[in-house]
């Protein structure tokens, strides 16, 4: 018997909360994605036919383990670990891991759903997964953290590989944790390739890679601007964060003449109407990244800021604003707050920052939304090219690879208007959705039934 494939969003999502239950956020991811990208399905029967939405949102597999560790009382601790190798169609798997209490499956799908379609979109070949562990570094020392990288890493050395899957950082995972788990990959496989990306400059990190998300989440909200006859120079910019995707986002709109009065972090956000240059700039990562303290240190360093307990930074009145914290921490009230006081361009940092229903409220206004699959994907392009680097054993200059992270973000602004312009409104998030799709899709008929 034939079986109809659905051709509505509603009767898809009822498949997938029915074969996924309790996994919200991957709901979420996939719904985005769905409602966009199913009247083109629909439009084209080769990929209604062949099950193709059914089959993209079932990852490849899902490899789940036990970290067991010792932290510096020797008392023994366990947490739990995941790698969802989500799609590798387009080349081998490769997205960050994460380390944070919240980590779930559901966040890992969702985040490794993403992927797939935001490394389609870089141009470059790059399967999609994600990973991490219901793991908290904060407040551990230093050793802590190496002894759970190393025991994480006897394990995902067995499933990771240069041509098979290539991990990086994500939330709470940055230079430090890179390196220990490089090592320990060193250690086990004894081989010296690019297995990881993020990783120092002395062994075989690329240049910019540190930078490449904030920055090229400011050049894809540049294009998008200019694109619309305006630019950042002069907006009044809020960021929310304080780590690595916000501190270059900062930097870099700084540096294109914007005035960013905000920052956050998981306890409150600071506003600085005198705006965040780049002395008051260098405090935070300092603060962030070496004292890893907290953001309302800053107003006892710079006079006229405040700090907002509990609070996100939506609230402020600006032209432009950057989520670059982390999923869901803008709702649709907030939304309509921003577009009350005439916002004009959001560009998502974080993976699904914004709540749907705050999507909704930015189309409807006719905000420019920059959707993360698009606005973010400058570091995991940069990812890509630290493995274009490491397999040619060459180190690029600083100048080539921001031209080229330049150069994708530009790519990546015009494949979103091909496929998202309507009535000279661009709809970036359908853009987006429907360009990553046709790469992966097309690949995925060609294998056949795979
Ligand atoms: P970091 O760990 O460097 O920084 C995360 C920042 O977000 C911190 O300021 C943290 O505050 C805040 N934060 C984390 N969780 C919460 C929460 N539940 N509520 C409020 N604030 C929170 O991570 P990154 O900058 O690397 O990542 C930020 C986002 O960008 C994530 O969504 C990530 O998936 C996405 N991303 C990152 C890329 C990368 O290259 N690093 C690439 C593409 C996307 P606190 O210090 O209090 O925890």
């Amino acid at each position: 018997m034939w079986i109809e494939p659905c051709e509505d969003t509603e009767c898809f999502m009822r498949g997938l909360i029915r074969r996924n239950p309790g996994e919200s956020e991957f709901h979420q991811a996939v719904r985005e994605f769905v409602e966009t990208v199913m009247p083109f399905v629909k439009a084209n029967p080769k990929y209604r036919e062949s099950q193709i939405l059914e089959r993209m949102t079932e990852p490849d597999r899902i490899i789940i383990f036990r970290v067991p560790w010792e932290d510096d009382n020797r008392n023994v601790r366990v947490n739990r670990a995941w790698r969802v190798q989500f799609n590798n169609s387009i080349g081998p798997y490769k997205g960050g891991l994460r380390f944070h209490p919240t980590v779930t499956q559901s966040v890992l799908k969702f985040l490794g759903f993403e992927q797939v379609f935001k490394n389609s979109l870089t141009g470059l070949p790059m399967g999609g997964a994600k990973g991490g562990a219901n793991f908290n570094p904060k407040g551990k020392s230093d050793r802590e953290i190496m002894r759970f990288c190393q025991s994480m890493m006897i394990e995902l050395h067995r499933h990771v590989g240069e041509d098979t899957d290539v991990p990086a950082g994500d939330i709470g995972v940055g230079g430090r944790e890179i390196s220990y788990l490089f090592g320990q990959y060193k250690r086990l496989e004894n081989r010296f390739v690019g297995v990881l990306t993020g990783k120092g400059l002395q062994f075989g990190g690329s240049l910019i890679r540190t930078e490449a998300t904030g920055y090229g989440n400011v050049y894809f909200c540049e294009n998008m601007l200019n694109h619309a006859g305006d630019s950042l120079n002069g907006k009044t910019v809020t960021v929310s964060g304080s780590g690595n995707v916000a501190t270059y986002c900062v930097e870099k709109a700084t540096l294109l003449g914007a005035n960013v009065v905000t920052m956050s972090d998981s306890s409150g956000f600071i506003h600085d109407p005198n705006g965040i240059d780049a002395e008051k700039l260098a405090f935070v990562k300092d603060l962030k990244e070496v004292r890893r303290g907290r953001i309302h240190e800053y107003t006892e360093k710079f006079s006229g800021a405040t700090f907002h307990q509990g609070t996100r930074p939506w609230n402020v009145p600006c032209e432009v604003a950057f989520p670059c914290a982390t999923q869901n921490e803008l709702s649709a009230d907030e939304a309509r707050t921003l577009i009350s006081n005439g916002v004009k361009a959001i560009s998502e940092g974080a993976n699904m920052p914004t709540e749907l229903a705050g999507v909704h409220e930015f189309l409807q206004a006719g905000v420019l939304f920059g959707p993360a699959k698009a606005a973010n994907a400058g570091g995991v392009a940069v990812s890509g090219l630290e493995q274009s680097q490491n397999a040619q054993r060459l180190s690029w200059s600083r100048e080539e690879v921001d031209q080229k992270l330049h150069s994708i973000m530009k790519d990546i602004h015009e494949k979103c208007v091909q496929y998202g312009q309507d009535d000279g409104f661009v709809n970036y998030v359908r853009g987006a959705n429907i360009a990553g799709f046709l790469k992966i899709a097309d690949a995925m008929l060609a294998y056949g039934n795979v």
